[in-house]
């Protein structure tokens, strides 16, 4: 069973996002029903709807940033009621067998997990999963996580994606007090990164393109801030860091940056640009047994940490509220690095 809801879709890579009606399934035994009331805009929902990593199906509704409230249950849900308050990010299932579901990574599901939008859905509602860019949708109980009460809805809605992609890999590089790290880009992703890697304890140098962010930067939570064009300042920052996280949208040099990293330190890109960054040189990571590393979102168990871990330290993201048809003007804003530091759409003007 099926209803009918509210929703925007790209209908191929050069069309603009226009309003457009989804099928979604009514709850089955495990399934929890959302009313969603925000939904971050990621620089990958971008990517996907221009078709910038060759894969996007269409029509295709973005949008893997998403809080709401629970306004049904299955029978055999255990883990929330009607009314609570929920998040779901960038996958809504897995295979649930593989050794990294079993060790909660369902990000790294080795039969690939079901993506919120542009991923085949298994349960035959349409071709393809469609994401939160919509009113309602209806997800397995298992790929729902608790928004902390304290936390501002919209600005929690972030922490769905740009959140857990930044915290996982500073968790998973023992990031914390008396640590120097390295934040490339102060966008959504950069500026989460910023203030977890904060938050960690530890000594945070941002890296930016953009000498208007400075102000920010400092607010943020930044100890040093260095702007990466320009050879002095990343010259100085040689041989100082032990991990940097790179969140930058589009292809750049990274021997810079591998430059910037201590004997033994981690470069872990996290951004993922439509094209490849120039070559790496392999005598600077020789020379000081650097690692070049990689980074997909985080598991769910860890995306419920991540939370719990915000509502604790009070972190949210710095939104810019925008209405469902402001979308299109918000993605050419996006392409200039004019975002500070999210836009959330509020589900309420669809
Ligand atoms: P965003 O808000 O647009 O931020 C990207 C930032 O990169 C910009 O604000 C800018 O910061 C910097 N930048 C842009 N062009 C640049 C250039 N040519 N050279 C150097 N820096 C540049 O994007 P986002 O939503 O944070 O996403 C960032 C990337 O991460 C995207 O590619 C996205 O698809 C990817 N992503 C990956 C995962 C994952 O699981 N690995 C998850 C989510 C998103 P400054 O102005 O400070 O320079
Ligand atoms: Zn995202
Ligand atoms: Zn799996």
């Amino acid at each position: 069973m099926t209803f009918t809801v509210a929703a925007y879709a790209a209908q191929s890579a050069t069309s603009p996002l226009a309003p457009f009606s989804i099928p979604r399934r009514e709850p089955g035994p495990t399934d929890v029903k959302i009313d969603i009331q925000y939904c971050g805009v990621c620089h990958s929902d971008l990517h996907f709807v221009r078709n910038e990593w060759k894969f996007s199906a269409y029509p295709l509704v973005p949008g893997h940033e998403i809080v709401g409230r629970v306004s049904a249950v299955g029978g055999k849900v255990n883990k929330f009621k009607v009314g609570d308050v929920v998040g779901v990010g960038c996958m809504v299932d897995s295979c649930r067998t593989c050794p990294s579901c079993k060790e909660g990574l369902e990000n790294y599901c080795e039969a690939g997990s079901t993506f919120t939008y542009n991923g085949p859905d298994k349960h035959g509602t349409a071709a393809m999963t469609y994401g939160g860019y919509s009113k309602v949708m209806t997800v397995d109980q298992d790929f729902v996580v608790k928004v902390p009460g304290n936390l501002d809805l919209a600005g929690a809605a972030p922490l769905l994606c740009a959140g857990i992609t930044t915290y996982s890999p500073l968790r998973y590089w023992g990031v914390g007090k008396g640590q120097r790290v390295g934040i490339v880009g102060l966008g959504g992703l950069g500026h989460m990164g910023l203030k977890l890697a904060h938050a960690m304890g530890a000594h945070v140098t941002l890296f930016t393109t953009s000498p208007g962010k400075v102000a920010d930067a400092n607010r943020l939570g930044a100890d040093e801030i260095v702007i990466s064009r320009d050879e002095k300042q990343m010259e100085k920052v040689g041989n100082s860091l032990d991990f940097v996280l790179d969140t930058v949208s589009m292809a750049h040099d990274l021997n810079p940056l591998i430059n910037a990293l201590r004997r033994d330190g981690t470069l872990c890109l996290v951004g993922a640009p439509e094209h490849p960054h120039p070559p790496l040189m392999v005598f600077p990571m020789l020379f000081k047994r650097r690692s070049v590393s990689a980074s997909l979102i985080g598991g769910i168990k860890e995306t419920q940490e991540m939370l719990d871990f915000c509502g604790k330290h009070n972190i949210v993201s710095d939104i810019e509220k925008i209405p469902m048809s402001g979308i299109n003007a918000a993605y050419e804003r996006m392409l200039k690095s004019d975002v500070k530091y999210r836009f959330v759409i509020d589900m309420a003007s669809i």
